[in-house]
């Protein structure tokens, strides 16, 4: 199931903006300022029916929720973490589960999202990508992970990033739709720098995303800093060769004067944590506008490991030349298999996997 309705046919106005949600409420002969009422129910005062919409009568409640549907994902599990991390399991109306997780820290309290059921890119150390692609996420799908997080979280949420389990490039209108509502003041109202969408390299979409003009953040996963290496463990890369994605990102930042890209690099032990890859970084992000952060791998089951605290030192300081900023994530919630690369494995019904 690809499109934006539930599996009970019903629509969910969650994932619609109000200019389409007027729509709706046209054809049932309802004035334009009913769908600007219904949208402030639904984002600022997180209703999760429409009996909860008082100002409406009673008629057009109950017409409503013949239609429509405001929930589409229920809370399965949540754990949290010695480190504070949250993880949120959510079961969709298909049975298939996705997860969230909220990363709090000193300044701000990131909630990371999924796009997708699954991920059809297969990178090697990423146990989402493991399950193949079930199916897109709708667009309600997607702003609902965030509008009920932040009723259930301990954190005030201040951050947004596409990075949980899918490729968000690959369900492009949802994702946008989905960031377009979750950034509009009226809607969710999250600054929409504080929203970013991380791609592992689709090529047109970065085009299309900066032709576009969308306002929100945007960040890479590299993971490795050259042709060879990537395709090994980026499947990805053999269709969008780095000198494409380089390329892409260059208009990218011709386009968007002030803004700086954001890289992930996932450092594996023995396999791209070596200082001549960490030299080679520097050569290929030098001439861009850039922070990169480096993220030690988890110990998972698909058998990579962390660098050592020494060897990550290493490569660490050599990246400490180069004119860029760099970070060094430390990984979260290890506890709990809500890191990076770690996402909802275990619940899926593996049978039906596509890949
Ligand atoms: S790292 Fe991202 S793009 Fe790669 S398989 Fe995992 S979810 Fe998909």
């Amino acid at each position: 199931m690809t499109s934006d309705t539930d599996a009970s046919k019903k629509l969910s106005l969650t994932g619609l903006p109000a200019s389409q949600i007027e729509e709706h409420l046209k054809l049932l002969g309802e004035p334009a300022y009913r769908a600007r009422q219904i949208y402030n129910w639904i984002h600022h005062r997180k209703v999760e029916s429409f009996e909860e919409m008082t100002d409406l009568s009673k008629l057009l409640r109950k017409r409503l929720s013949d239609r429509y549907l405001l929930r589409t994902i229920v809370l399965e599990k949540k754990n949290t973490a010695l480190d504070g991390t949250e993880k949120y399991l959510w079961k969709l109306s298909d049975h298939r589960f996705v997860e969230s997780v909220v990363i709090p820290e000193a300044r701000r309290n990131t909630v990371c999202i999924s796009s997708q059921v699954g991920c059809s890119l297969g990178c090697s150390f990423c146990a989402t990508g493991s399950m193949g692609l079930i199916r897109n996420l709708t667009a309600g799908e997607i702003v609902e992970q965030v509008l009920q997080v932040r009723k259930l979280s301990e954190h005030k949420i201040t951050n947004v990033v596409f990075m949980g389990m899918g490729e968000p490039f690959i369900n492009y209108r949802r994702s946008i739709q989905a960031s377009q509502i979750m950034g509009d003041p009226q809607g969710l109202a999250i600054a929409t720098k504080k929203i970013t969408i991380s791609t592992s390299g689709v090529v047109p979409k970065i085009y299309q995303y900066t032709d576009d003009g969308h306002p929100f953040g945007l960040a890479i996963s590299l993971h490795a800093p050259n042709q060879s290496l990537r395709e090994q463990i980026m499947p990805i890369a053999g269709k969008f060769p780095l000198d494409e994605l380089m390329a892409s990102i260059t208009h990218y930042m011709r386009a968007k004067k002030r803004n700086r890209v954001t890289f992930e690099y996932v450092l594996l032990h023995g396999v791209n944590d070596t200082a001549s890859e960490a030299r080679q970084l520097i050569s290929l992000l030098s001439p861009i506008r850039c922070k990169l952060n480096v993220i030690p791998c988890n110990q998972n089951y698909l058998g990579f490991s962390p660098p050592p605290p020494e060897h990550l030192e290493k490569f660490v300081s050599i990246l400490m030349n180069a004119p860029f900023t760099v970070t060094v994530r430390k990984n979260r919630g290890e506890d709990i298999t809500a890191a990076c690369g770690q996402l909802a494995v275990e619940h899926q019904e593996k049978s039906i996997y596509i890949r």
